[in-house]
């Protein structure tokens, strides 16, 4: 299975969400059967951002976008736990601050951008500029429907910067999200992330989708692509979303820098401080 060709939102042709089925798993039959194909992912996944970070001259932005309980935090948890801190963040879009909404939209999500060598994910995103704000309207119809050319424009612009943007809506079913607000509820664990916003924003699922479809068919591009995940399965998420991220970062063409320094000059070096140390100690 090639996911990329399967999930991904051909530009300006777009998407009908309800013709996708959120429980989708490709043919594999249960989490053990997929868990060994995960794990190889996910483990080149961690050797290929050490190459991003060492090779310096790229980065990797991933947006992670769903409904509340869509999974975007589990999908952090399982995907990027493994890489090396010193380069992975995740920025996480909450309600603007006043100095945010001092700002045009972009603001905050630029200053978030990945630097060379770095991979951020964007746990929701510039994005809820065109979905939430639309829902709720927050701002004029004006404003936001002129906010899908300035996104293009803007992840255009990262992408010849040397950012490989790559956008990921995570698609599960008013029932699953029901199934897992119940589980908050349950879980004294899980309880933290209980909002009541959780319940009012559900009753606009309607918008939302419509919101999300016209979003996904306007900024779905080819230099920063959307792909709708199936994900009422966790595991079929992981799976998919870890197999993209593997097959783009290898087109990448990451290297190890050349060594920097004379190595026969660094081994003379090494050799007699190891002989003085010798010495030293008698
Ligand atoms: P959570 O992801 O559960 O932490 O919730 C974050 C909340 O912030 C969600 O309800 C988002 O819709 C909301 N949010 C994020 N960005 C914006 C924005 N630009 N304007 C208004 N609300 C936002
Ligand atoms: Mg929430």
């Amino acid at each position: 299975m090639d996911y990329r060709r399967d999930f991904v939102v051909r530009p300006g042709i777009g998407v009908r969400l309800a013709d996708i089925d959120p429980g989708f798993t490709g043919g594999h039959r249960s989490h053990d059967k997929a868990k060994p194909e995960i794990r190889r992912h996910v483990e080149r996944m961690d050797a290929l951002q050490y190459l991003l970070y060492a090779d310096g001259r790229q980065s990797l932005l991933v947006v992670l976008q769903g409904l509340d309980a869509a999974g975007k935090d589990g999908t952090v948890r399982h995907l990027f736990s493994g890489m090396n801190p010193q380069g992975v963040s995740v920025a996480c879009f909450k309600q603007p601050s006043p100095e945010e909404l001092a700002h045009d939209f972009l603001w905050r999500a630029h200053r978030r951008a990945p630097g060379r060598g770095e991979v951020v994910i964007f746990n929701r995103s510039h994005y809820e500029d065109v979905l939430v704000v639309r829902v709720h309207d927050l701002v004029p119809e004006a404003v936001w429907s002129q906010r899908y050319e300035l996104i293009n424009d803007f992840e255009r612009m990262l992408t010849r910067n040397g950012t490989r943007v790559l956008k990921f809506y995570l698609h599960i079913s008013p029932e699953e999200q029901l199934r897992r607000f119940k589980q908050r509820l349950d879980d004294p664990t899980r309880r933290w992330k209980i909002s009541e916003s959780d319940y009012t924003e559900r009753e606009r699922w309607p918008q939302y989708l419509e919101a999300y479809e016209e979003a996904l068919a306007r900024t779905s591009s080819d230099w920063a692509p959307w792909y709708v995940v199936p994900a009422n399965h966790k595991w079929f998420r992981n799976l998919a979303i870890s197999q993209i991220l593997t097959k783009t970062m290898e087109e990448l063409d990451l290297k190890l820098p050349p060594t920097a320094v004379d190595l026969a000059d660094i081994r003379r070096r090494y050799h007699k401080a190891a002989a003085k140390q010798k010495k030293a100690r008698g």
